[in-house]
């Protein structure tokens, strides 16, 4: 080969070689290059102008001492990793929002936050094929991140909507009815005691006819704020009929249940509701059945604490009926 030829290649090599480099230094995400030490070698202009940091700020640091703030231990043990065995590691926003806090601002919703950001940390190998560089590449999935978020969040308030019965904000008949089949199958596998309580209240009728509707519903609404604040996370309240009630206590014997029945009912009876200019007061009866094995379905559950609430209302109301 000819010197001529030789220093011709040699300047196709270098004039390649200042190509790559460009493309790395803007395209459009993270690039960081790190020996065995998080020592930084590479650090493009995606990296700095999100970062503020320019690479003479960073470049020969490790990667903990540029930034502190970084998951250290997590980091360093996905990296080993990708040291040893010089596969590619990833992470998604979803198992971590972000890795640089990086401010960003979207004017769609006018608000700043913070930069989501999926990453992958890649082996890079040298002739020998050791890996003794890694590439950290980071890209920016802001957009997919919040359109994702604000579609779960829409999702979860539908879902609220469709369970809740918007008077009292207890779960609604039809939702409530679900839960208490599964609690009704769970009892089935498992076992663990379970009891039903309904509740109505008593003499409903005359509250409407002498002080109207919106006194009738103010008291339905204060029933359901005593049992909302009763209750237990694991129990199940709902709105079963106009002023019924239905309360499913999980890991609750029928003794269990009696006890909470009767300080539900209580409370109410030494309570007064205003509404409208009008001070009321008024009482709960209650029905409550233990879950057992001689009850086939759900339904014969609530028949059965259907009939002790019967008999409270017999037995002259304001009162608490456990069925054997
Ligand atoms: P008892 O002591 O035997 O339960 O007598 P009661 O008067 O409460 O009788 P009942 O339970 O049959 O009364 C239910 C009444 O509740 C009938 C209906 O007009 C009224 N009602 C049903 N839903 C609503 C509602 O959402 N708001 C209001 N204000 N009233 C309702
Ligand atoms: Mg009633
Ligand atoms: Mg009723």
């Amino acid at each position: 080969m000819t010197p001529m030829a030789n220093s011709k290649d040699q300047n196709k090599l270098f004039d390649d070689i200042h190509w790559q480099m460009d493309i790395l230094q803007n395209i459009d995400v993270g690039l960081v290059v790190m020996d065995e030490h998080y020592t930084i070698n590479v650090w493009n202009s995606f990296m700095q102008n999100h970062s503020g940091k320019a690479p003479e700020m960073v470049l020969g640091k490790s990667l903990f001492e540029a930034f502190p703030e970084l998951p250290e231990a997590w980091f360093k043990h996905k990296a080993k990793s990708v040291f040893v065995l010089k596969n590619t590691a990833f992470t998604t926003w979803e198992q971590r929002p972000y890795l640089f806090r990086f401010p960003h601002y979207r004017p769609i919703t006018g608000t700043a936050e913070y930069m989501y950001q999926n990453s992958s940390i890649i082996p890079l190998l040298d002739s020998n094929g050791i890996a003794r560089h890694i590439c950290l590449i980071i890209y920016d999935v802001t957009d997919t991140a919040v359109n994702k978020l604000a579609q779960q969040q829409a999702n979860k308030q539908l879902q609220n909507l469709s369970r809740t019965d918007h008077l009292t904000g207890l779960f609604n008949r039809g939702y409530w009815e679900l839960r208490l089949i599964q609690e009704f199958k769970r009892f089935d596998r498992y076992e663990q005691p379970s009891s039903l309580i309904m509740l109505d209240i008593d003499h409903f009728k005359k509250i409407n006819d002498s002080y109207g509707h919106t006194v009738g519903d103010e008291a339905i609404r204060a029933v359901s704020r005593s049992i909302k604040e009763q209750v237990r996370d694991l129990d199940i309240p709902g709105r079963y009929g106009g002023e019924e009630f239905g309360i499913v206590l999980t890991n609750t014997n029928g003794d269990g249940a009696c006890v909470f029945a009767e300080r539900l009912r209580t409370t109410i009876e030494e309570s007064t509701i205003y509404a409208e200019g009008h001070e009321i007061k008024f009482t709960v009866s209650a029905g409550v059945a233990e879950l057992d094995e001689q009850l086939h379905d759900h339904r014969q559950w609530i028949e059965k604490a259907d009939q002790g609430l019967y008999r409270s209302k017999e037995a002259g109301r304001n009162r608490v009926t456990l069925l054997p």
